[in-house]
């Protein structure tokens, strides 16, 4: 991918060398703490927390992070894609009458506490609704360049717009909706809403990729096919790592290979929406599952 020239987001939390050790780290830490009990208490813990940027380079904000240069490029990189879907989304849900909303990215190692629980290590990226917050491991992604090499860097953005694609959903109210509807369902139905929420979520990854390239010319030939692929591998290594279930939605069926790439590229292709109704094709309980 060619990602150098741009821009970087703000909202990246760096939470590295914080999560194995719990939080009782000293150090310029109570403000974290303070922010999650604020978060706990159902306020917005960025007003206590200043964004990493406001801390200077390399102190990452919020923790003792001694980071490697390969890291802080990582970092670099999931900033410029995060920065992407920050620039792709808020005109296209205008059209739908929904303001867009930036979700926070946090980036941690060996374990982290969200608002969906506090997760161990090896709990691969997830979103958590509660706090709009993408969680991003980044053992997960050195797993995915070590295995994938240059497909890996796609791989690792397409996990970042596929997280974002789970608030975009949040945000239209279609993870409402099938949390509504699942209840309802048999178990195997209730899969079924799953898959076709993670290929949503694919297919708004999609969407991402489609105004990144029109902006920046980023994918090179083969990154899709091979990222995807590589992104796939990596998913269900991570999901039979799992050992118990979690409230978020990446601990669901995310349908076949095939079908990830194909959701991608439509969205890819199109780079709109409409294209990533996932809920009316075939037999289903329609667009609005929640009915
Ligand atoms: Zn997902």
């Amino acid at each position: 991918m060619q990602w150098q020239g741009g821009r970087r987001s703000s909202n990246i939390e760096d939470r590295r060398g914080m999560g194995g050790r719990g939080l009782a780290v000293g150090g310029g830490l109570g403000s974290l703490v303070l922010a999650l009990v604020v978060m706990l208490l159902g306020g917005d813990p960025s007003s206590v927390v200043p964004p990493p940027e406001a801390a200077g380079p390399g102190t990452g904000g919020s923790g003792p992070v001694q980071a490697s240069a390969e890291e802080e490029q990582l970092r670099e990189f999931i900033s410029v894609v995060l920065a992407d879907t920050e620039d792709t989304w808020p005109s296209l849900l205008a059209r739908e009458g929904v303001q867009y909303q930036e979700p926070r990215l946090v980036l941690f190692r060996d374990g982290v506490r969200s608002a969906c629980g506090t997760q161990s290590s090896a709990v691969g990226p997830f979103y958590c609704p509660p706090d709009q917050r993408v969680y991003l491991d980044l053992g997960f992604f050195d797993e995915l360049s070590r295995k994938f090499g240059a497909p890996g860097d796609f791989a690792q953005a397409y996990v970042v717009a596929h997280e974002v694609g789970h608030h975009v959903q949040n945000l239209l109210g279609v993870s409402q909706q099938v949390d509504a509807a699942r209840r309802r369902l048999s178990e195997a139905q209730g899969n079924q809403l799953s898959v076709r929420t993670e290929l949503q979520a694919d297919c708004f990854a999609g969407i991402w990729a489609h105004h990144a390239q029109k902006q920046r010319k980023v994918l090179e030939p083969g990154d899709v096919e091979e990222g995807l692929q590589a992104a796939a591998a990596i998913g269900d290594d991570t999901l039979q790592k799992r050992a118990q279930g979690r409230v978020v939605p990446e601990s669901f069926t995310h349908g076949s290979s095939a079908q990830r790439v194909e959701w991608f590229q439509r969205g890819f292709q199109a780079g709109t929406l409409e294209a990533c109704d996932t809920f009316s094709t075939g037999r289903s309980p329609g667009r609005n599952p929640g009915r």
